[in-house]
């Protein structure tokens, strides 16, 4: 598969579309996939507009309001997740994850899909130590706080990503795990952003939380974006390594996109080179229902670490009932059921709650 790679969306659809266009015709390829990491700025109307945060000079629509109506369309299936320049409402009735667009699937404030059989993790947000532990308490109206608290990465996610078992090709994050400047050129990347050196001193840069995870689950890529600057690392573990890249933003700068083939780790010779398809992730689906009633909504931050369940045989069982009872197109990839993620409807992409409700109900969460 021929996947790009995109740093902070900050909005800009048609110009990184416009880019990818060149890139096919040049090399005469089809790019199968666009991974976006985070900043993506889905704004469909005034209130979203009203409650995105960001400095007064960068408020604006940009492109997403016209894929959102259906007057542009995403000429490939685009994937992102969230960063800290986003519409906090659309993102939280997106909670486990859907469709902004016809080709634009929102990954969830954590989620896993796979992508013809290549597997991927994501988590929204950004780090902030004070709303880590909270619950999911912002809602409409939001004020100037909670604007902002919205787009802090929460513990239950965190929780949730830390109980997959199964390997893991690609995660997705808007900022970096925290140190892994020190797996790449560290003194590059300072003499490029000196404002960086006081956090990196300090080991501060970053989530703790994805960078625990980057060692425990060893994908084989991890990519970001955030610093506005191109940062590669490769990080060794016991066994195999982590290739580490994040990317730039795109006005102005040269390193927002970037484009490499991969392969599933586990080969297979089902997926035809012609149709892309998004998958529901089996084992992720039996994290959500095995924990739904664990997700906490207090605003207050909870003294207690929470402790997660860990789905057994009948949770999976469950979760396949329900993918069957729900007719939705299964395929068999060496030997394991897979289940396509229906394409959106026009009347789902202008009503995120109904997806929402859709899906929980699903899996009866
Ligand atoms: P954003 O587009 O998310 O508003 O901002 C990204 C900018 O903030 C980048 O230019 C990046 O250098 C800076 N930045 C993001 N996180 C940190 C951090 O933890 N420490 C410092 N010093 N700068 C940061
Ligand atoms: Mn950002």
């Amino acid at each position: 598969m021929n996947i790009a790679i995109e740093g902070c969306s900050h909005g800009e659809l048609d110009l990184i579309y416009e880019h990818i266009k060149r890139r096919q015709l040049e090399h005469n390829i089809k790019v199968d996939l666009l991974i976006c990491c985070g900043d993506f700025q889905a704004i469909r109307d005034e209130f979203d507009l009203e409650e995105f945060c960001c400095p007064p000079k960068y408020k604006h629509y940009r492109d997403f309001k016209d894929y959102y109506h259906g007057i542009k369309e995403a000429p490939l299936l685009t994937v992102f997740v969230g960063g800290n320049h986003e519409a906090p409402s659309l993102l939280k009735e997106l909670y486990f994850g859907g469709w902004v667009a016809k080709n634009i699937y929102y990954l969830g404030h954590s989620g896993v899909i796979s992508v013809n059989g290549i597997r991927i993790a994501g988590v929204s947000g950004i780090y902030d130590h004070r709303d880590y532990p909270r619950g999911f308490f912002e809602a409409r109206p939001y004020d100037e706080s909670t604007k902002r608290s919205a787009y802090h990465v929460r513990e239950f996610d965190i929780k949730k990503l830390e109980l997959l078992k199964e390997p893991i090709d690609m995660f997705v994050s808007h900022d970096w795990p925290r140190g892994i400047e020190q797996w790449g050129d560290v003194e590059g990347l300072l003499r490029h952003k000196p404002h960086l050196r006081h956090d990196v001193e300090a080991n501060r840069l970053g989530n703790p939380y994805t960078w625990m995870l980057l060692r425990k689950h060893k994908p084989r890529y991890w990519f970001a974006a955030h610093m506005h600057t191109r940062f590669e690392a490769r990080v060794k573990h016991d066994e195999g390594e982590t290739y580490f890249l994040a990317l730039d933003k795109p006005i102005g700068r040269r390193s927002f996109l970037e484009f490499m083939q991969l392969e599933p780790s586990v080969p297979t010779s089902y997926f035809s080179k012609n149709s892309v398809d998004l998958f529901y992730d089996i084992e992720w689906l039996s994290i959500l229902k095995a924990n739904s009633h664990k997700m906490p909504m207090n605003a207050f931050s909870s003294a207690v670490e929470l402790s997660l369940i860990e789905p057994n045989e009948e949770v999976k069982k469950q979760v396949l009932r329900a993918l069957q009872d729900n007719s939705l197109e299964r395929v068999m990839v060496n030997g394991k059921e897979m289940y396509k993620i229906k394409p959106p409807t026009e009347n789902c992409i202008k009503n995120p709650k109904d997806q929402r409700e859709m899906f929980m109900a699903m899996l009866k969460l």
